[in-house]
């Protein structure tokens, strides 16, 4: 930006998984049964095309809780790459929490520690970034990371209106494309 050759991190929009990216039947572990929600890879292919880097974090507590495998969780990890990567979206990063709630452990949303471990690792700019989500927990996780936050009524998201907009939510979108398409602009608004 200032023209002075020093890096410029990127900027990163944040993505929740289920509910948000593919459509949840909650505890999904059969890869055969995931399905991307309708537009969702037109929004994640928008936000690749404005520079972002895209990062999902997911909690998967079906893991700690005994109902899915981590080789179970990865290969549906695969299937969403493979259909993101017919619509021509490339993800930077797949961040996911495994653990049981009980667990107390330190990664599970609203935990931002994910996103920080992702903006470290991914030399990200978190200051122009945002995390889209279908539940209270993503706004909180984006809040706590200092991002900007966009509700999707998809998945959950209608049940966690109002408490989103309680919590100061940014923007509430009726699904992933309408988000990237709300970023876009909001992020070009702030770059003059
Ligand atoms: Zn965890």
């Amino acid at each position: 930006m200032e023209g002075d050759g020093r890096h410029v991190k990127r900027s990163a929009v944040f993505v929740d998984r289920d509910g948000t990216i593919n459509s949840d039947p909650g505890y999904l572990s059969d890869p055969d049964a995931f399905e991307l929600l309708p537009h969702a890879g037109e929004g994640m292919r928008l936000l690749q095309e404005n520079g972002f880097a895209l990062v999902v974090i997911s909690n998967q507590s079906g893991v700690g809780r005994g109902l899915i495998t981590i080789p179970q969780l990865l290969k549906i990890h695969e299937r969403m790459k493979s259909k993101l990567g017919e619509e021509g979206v490339k993800l930077d990063e797949i961040y996911y929490c495994p653990h049981h709630p009980d667990e107390g452990c330190s990664c599970r949303k609203p935990s931002p520690r994910l996103v920080m471990d992702a903006a470290g690792s991914l030399d990200l700019d978190l200051g122009s970034s945002y995390f889209v989500g279908d539940m209270v927990t993503d706004v909180q996780t984006g809040k706590g990371a200092g991002l900007k936050t966009v509700l999707v009524l998809t998945g959950s998201g209608r049940r966690s209106l109002g408490d989103a907009r309680r919590l100061g939510v940014d923007h509430v979108a009726e699904d992933l494309l309408e988000a990237a398409r709300w970023v876009v602009a909001d992020h070009g608004s702030e770059a003059l």
